[in-house]
């Protein structure tokens, strides 16, 4: 129980890696806080597995929702930003509204959560920011700029952070995973199919798989166990990094 004592809130944790992240926390004995959209019964589901979880349906594209929740939330010792959203399309026909949802939900977003959660770690001397990136904020695939600047920005951010408070016991760091078998993923298929004349198996094998070499869909627990990692009092000195688990995508 490494994370006893500790209170952790991961946003985007009502599906995929969010939710994998905030159960491996849960089984380390971290207080975990819950946001995200979903089903009501889904969530108070999720609710009572992880124990009780305090849960918050912040938007987090509207910045009074989100300092509402960090308000609510109180002193946190983990915040992981990871709720995040992909649009699928040529530059040209990129729906401006997608690509400031695209930003404001990837990237500002983690500010704002961020500013708001870092006076009271500073003063603990203790605390752990993890962003999720992707492989895409080391790399670009086509037809999906909103998304890549976003991710490549999340870095940027996570890297100043880090240097900030590099002194106060608090590190900040991204996890960039490949492709992982999520909503996200499957809700993206169509365009893909769209924006590339291609089918669906297509799309899964010669699009999404062949940039991975293992050939492998990357498991949301493994990116859990990731996060748990960082979380660790072994990890004291892992700031400012931006780990990949991509089955050796951005090695090639
Ligand atoms: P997902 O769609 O399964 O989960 C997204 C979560 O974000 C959900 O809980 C959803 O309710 C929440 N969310 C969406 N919009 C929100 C909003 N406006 N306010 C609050 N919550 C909101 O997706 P996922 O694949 O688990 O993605 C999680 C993170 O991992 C994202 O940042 C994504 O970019 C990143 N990522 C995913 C993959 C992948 O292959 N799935 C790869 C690399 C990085």
């Amino acid at each position: 129980m490494v994370l006893k004592g500790k209170r952790a809130l991961v946003t985007g944790s009502t599906s995929g890696i969010g939710l994998a992240m905030a159960r491996a926390l849960h089984a380390e004995g971290a207080e975990v806080i819950l946001n995200g959209f979903g089903d009501d019964t889904l969530i108070a589901e999720l609710q009572n597995e992880l124990g009780g979880a305090v849960h918050f349906g912040a938007n987090l594209l509207d910045v009074s929702a989100i300092e509402a929740m960090m308000a609510e939330a109180g002193p946190l010792d983990i915040l992981i930003n990871n709720a995040g959203m992909q649009h699928v399309a040529p530059v040209d026909e990129f729906p401006t509204d997608k690509w400031e949802a695209i930003i404001g939900l990837n990237l500002t977003a983690a500010f704002h959560t961020t500013r708001l959660a870092v006076p009271a770690m500073r003063e603990k001397g203790w605390g752990r920011l993890i962003n999720t990136a992707s492989a895409h904020s080391l790399t670009a695939s086509p037809f999906k700029s909103a998304y890549n600047a976003s991710k490549h920005g999340i870095v940027g951010f996570t890297k100043t952070v880090a240097l900030e408070l590099a002194q106060n016991g608090v590190t900040a760091n991204c996890i960039s995973p490949g492709y992982v078998w999520t909503e996200l993923i499957k809700g993206q298929i169509p365009d893909t199919m769209k924006a590339r004349g291609l089918t669906r198996e297509q799309v899964i094998n010669d699009v999404l798989l062949a940039k991975q070499p293992t050939k492998k869909f990357v498991q949301p627990e493994e990116v859990g166990a990731l996060a748990l990692f960082l979380c660790r009092e072994e990890a004291g000195n892992v700031t400012g990094s931006n780990w990949s688990m991509d089955g050796g995508w951005t090695a090639e």
